[in-house]
């Protein structure tokens, strides 16, 4: 690194870091302003006169979640950086460009998005972003195949296991995706009238056993570099171009990780529209599978390792093992994102309130279905069907 020490940023400090980086030409007058949510880390946004933008995202050492604040390590900034360059090397196009990024700064500095919208909230808004789930779905053929083992001689892949070992992001999705919402303690979040529904969760040893089984995967499978917080806010998109940010979650675990949050998300946007715009979500999430499976297939077909792809049928069982997982991860982040710590605006901001405790209910039976029925649940065309059957 070039820096002795860690100091957050102010906007000042990143207009000074931007210019000494050589990010900008010399004589540029800059603006900056940051626009972050505050929660974990800084993003900065610099402009000069013509408005060129240029984006400085740097972590904070501590989280903060309702008033509360413990540390969280740095290290997450070089996961953020490294994963972003390693899912650039296959799916470029997909991710914005790097810069710059220094780990004692915990900084990465990146292309300007600001020209495209947050996928959350221009689906909040009804917008329906065509290509986003055929995007998606290459951006996950590709990225995920080529850091498997499917691809990678076996010491090259464990090198990068240690490299994105992420032990204290990943202690997060374990307590307040896996574990927390499953049980009666603090952290949980939720409507008085959402009581029962809660209650029956916990009481539901069925589901509990799926979710540990669900949970230990998440643990111990470290098949491939996953995203790790692959929700529509981490999407930057409009009609023509997709943009994958904030991969901080990064690390080793199950191929379907990703697919199953991503699905998740369009399934929770889609209980909040009225019915006759909620196919087009089911389609991206259609899409974004079967061109997922064509494209790790065509990977695997090209590139993959003789010693499985010379095995018969060793593919088609790859696939139905990570959709199989994928819809039980999707059932998980539906009820944790209704009960648990942190919630999607898709369902918060339903109107009026009757009406969004309604959709509540319904994301919880649909989240329960999921994990537990995701044996049976072979294609995108039965999430659908049980998307629709929910009561
Ligand atoms: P966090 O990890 O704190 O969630 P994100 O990487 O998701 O941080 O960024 C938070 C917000 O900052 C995004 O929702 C977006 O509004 C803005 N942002 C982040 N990266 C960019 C970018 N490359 N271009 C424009 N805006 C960005
Ligand atoms: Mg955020
Ligand atoms: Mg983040
Ligand atoms: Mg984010």
């Amino acid at each position: 690194s070039n820096y002795q020490s860690y100091e957050p940023l102010t906007e000042s400090a990143a207009v000074t870091l931007a210019l000494r980086l050589g990010l900008f030409e010399e004589k540029s007058v800059l603006s900056c302003t940051e626009i972050g949510d505050g929660n974990l880390n800084l993003v900065f946004r610099i402009t000069d006169q013509s408005n060129n933008g240029l984006i400085i995202k740097q972590a904070l050492p501590y989280a903060k979640v309702i008033g509360e604040s413990w540390p969280l390590t740095l290290d997450r900034a070089r996961i953020e950086s490294s994963a972003m360059l390693k899912q650039a090397e296959t799916a470029g196009e997909y991710v914005p460009k790097i810069y710059y990024s220094d780990e004692t700064l915990a900084i990465t500095a990146m292309e300007d998005l600001s020209h495209l919208q947050i996928a959350r909230a221009g689906l909040i808004e009804g917008k329906d972003f065509p290509l986003l789930g055929r995007h998606i779905g290459e951006f996950l053929g590709k990225t995920l195949f080529y850091s498997s083992d499917f691809a990678l001689n076996p010491q090259t892949k464990k090198q990068l296991v240690k490299q994105f070992s992420n032990p204290e992001l990943c202690k997060i999705t374990e307590d307040f995706v896996f574990t927390d919402p499953f049980f009666d303690v603090e952290s949980n979040s939720f409507e008085d009238e959402l009581r029962p529904a809660a209650e029956a969760i916990w009481n539901d040893t069925k589901l509990k056993l799926e979710v540990a089984k669900l949970k230990h995967k998440f643990l111990t499978e470290a098949e491939t570099l996953v995203h790790g917080d692959l929700h529509t806010g981490s999407i930057f998109a409009d009609d023509e171009t997709t943009k994958v940010i904030d991969p901080e979650f990064a690390y080793y675990g199950p191929t379907g990780f990703d697919y199953g949050h991503f699905t998740a998300n369009l399934l929770m946007n889609a209980i909040s529209r009225e019915e006759a715009k909620q196919q087009v979500l089911l389609d991206h999430i259609e899409t974004a599978w079967t061109v997922f499976a064509g494209e790790f297939s065509k990977a695997w077909e090209k590139d993959g390792l003789e010693v499985y792809t010379g095995i018969d049928g060793y593919l088609s069982f790859i696939l139905e093992k990570t959709f199989e997982d994928a819809v039980g991860f999707a059932g998980v982040e539906i009820i944790r994102r209704t009960i648990g710590l942190a919630h999607v605006a898709d369902l918060d901001l339903i109107e009026p309130h009757d009406r969004k405790i309604e959709a509540k209910i319904r994301a919880l039976e649909l989240g329960k279905k999921l994990v537990k029925h995701r044996s049976s649940i072979k294609t995108p065309a039965q999430i659908a069907d049980y998307f629709k059957q929910v009561p």
